[in-house]
């Protein structure tokens, strides 16, 4: 019998990169019949939505786990560093990667995480072709692939000018992703190294897709000529989960909630899986939905006053305080009647395709981003950290499909008059109406890259068109 061809996968930490790459994985079973082997690296407490989306799987698609970091090998003070300690799981897991990869049938290709470099030695000893797969924006992938060469003419602790890469939109100091802003931080170290040996890919995959952002995969296309090494970018976007199961009765429920409210009539309020407030901004917030008067369905985690990733490693399942503890007093009897607030985690793919859905306030990590393009949802956008502020602005300035609020100045919060304002602006003023319009128009541009039964469409690469098909003779499965 043919054997067939064979691919290892390796999410970094976090659901947010772990969604795309087992859809991806998902994708590559089903749709191009190939045999895949999903590496993760276990947390010494796995989050439920984790455990969730790592069950029910296709025959075709195995999940391997290495077990948990050493706690000593990943203990950094700043709890800040994101990055960091993502690049510290990673290197900690290398140890378990090898013997894991010894006892799999033979790897055809290697597709790891944006902080997934570190395998890249691993892959070269064992031959193993390795591609890298950003589950983020081609303009990130871009700062990515161009930082190595600008790193040596920059000068000073931070980015005073707009980031230039050759024909990108440049990127100004205030929207340079949080954890590499400061160039003495240990974030800008990893990122930077990242960057430099994903040069040495044998292609990378960005969730991204030409109608989205034909400009800057074009401009990657053209790095080559002005001497930077880039290999093959193959946009394979946008790469989404087309659904999800609603098992538990919280969901089940929600649903039910929003079937009886009417059309474009709910704001989803939520910050991913790693997002969270301070107790200040929280008060800000509800206060502010309260006075909007619109309905909502609210996804409330602990607030955390040190960082606004508190939830990044369990998907908010650190909390222990009742809602009440932390929301304004009265909060949810006063606002029974126009909204549901959900506890830590919501079916948000489920919710965004309802109906009832009007608009999405977001932190704008790229996964909800394209959750929300290919649903049809402008967005008000609340970037919190990693690229998301650059996400923000491509969506607002470029793509047109979100609406900011804006910081109150001196204090860095938003306040509840300005959430008031945007959300009624976006749910009820003519700004929200022409949104919605130019969202479902690019709501087309993304169902258009992606085939009926959710295949991934060709690609353009230099003006080549590829596609992600069941490979040739030797290592290679992006064939003209
Ligand atoms: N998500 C969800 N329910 C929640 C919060 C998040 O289903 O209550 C999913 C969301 O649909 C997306 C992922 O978790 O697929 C979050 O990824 P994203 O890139 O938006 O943000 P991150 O969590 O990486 O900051």
């Amino acid at each position: 019998m043919e054997m067939k061809p064979h691919i290892a996968m390796f999410p970094g930490p976090g659901i947010g990169h772990l969604t795309p790459f087992l859809e991806l994985a998902k994708r590559l079973v089903l749709a191009h019949g190939l045999q895949v082997s999903f590496i993760v690296i276990d947390t010494l407490d796995p989050s439920s939505p984790q455990h969730k989306l790592l069950t029910s799987l296709p025959s075709d698609l195995t999940v391997i786990r290495l077990p948990p970091a050493d706690p000593s090998a990943i203990l950094i003070p700043d709890v800040t560093l994101l990055i960091t300690r993502i690049s510290l799981i990673v290197k900690d897991s290398i140890r378990f990667l090898k013997p894991a990869l010894a006892k799999l049938p033979p790897v055809h290709a290697f597709i790891t995480d944006v902080f997934g470099t570190e395998v890249f030695e691993t892959c070269s000893e064992l031959r193993i072709p390795v591609y890298s797969y950003v589950t983020a924006s081609a303009w990130t992938l871009a700062l990515c692939l161009y930082l190595p060469k600008l790193d040596p003419d920059l000068d000073g602790e931070f980015f005073y000018e707009p980031v230039r890469i050759p024909d990108c939109t440049p990127i100004r100091p205030d929207d340079m992703i949080d954890q590499i802003k400061n160039r003495k931080m240990t974030d800008y170290d990893w990122f930077l190294l990242h960057g430099t040996r994903m040069r040495s890919a044998e292609g990378v995959l960005v969730n991204s897709w030409e109608g989205l952002e034909g400009g800057t995969l074009a401009a990657l296309g053209r790095l080559v000529d002005g001497g930077v090494s880039v290999p093959p970018v193959h946009a394979i976007g946008p790469v989404v989960r087309d659904g999800e199961e609603l098992v538990e009765q919280e969901g089940i429920e929600l649903i039910k909630w929003l079937d009886d409210q009417p059309v474009c009539s709910v704001l989803l309020v939520s910050f991913g899986s790693g997002g969270t407030l301070s107790r200040s901004q929280m008060t800000e917030l509800a206060h502010g939905l309260e006075m909007s008067q619109q309905r909502f369905v609210w996804v409330v985690r602990e607030p955390t006053d040190d960082t606004v990733s508190g939830s990044y490693f369990n998907a908010g399942e650190n909390g222990a305080k009742p809602n009440s503890d932390y929301l304004p007093d009265g909060f949810l009897d006063r606002v029974r009647c126009l909204g549901r607030v959900v506890r830590n985690w919501a079916p948000q793919m489920a919710v965004l395709r309802h109906r009832s859905t009007g608009a999405f306030l977001s932190h704008c990590g790229w996964n909800s981003c394209l959750e929300s393009t290919l649903t049809g949802v402008p967005i008000i956008a609340w970037p919190l950290f990693a690229e998301q502020k650059m996400n923000a602005t491509l969506l607002s300035e470029e793509i047109k499909v979100v609406i900011r609020p804006a910081v109150e100045p001196g204090k860095g919060i938003m306040s509840r008059e300005e959430v008031e304002r945007v959300v009624r602006a976006v749910m009820e003023g003519d700004e929200g109406k022409a949104l919605k319009t130019r969202a479902e128009e690019v709501k087309m541009s993304a169902l258009k890259a992606v085939d009926h039964d959710g295949t991934v469409e060709y690609v353009t690469w230099r003006n080549i068109p590829h596609r992600l098909v069941r490979g040739r003779e030797g290592d290679l499965y992006w064939i003209v």
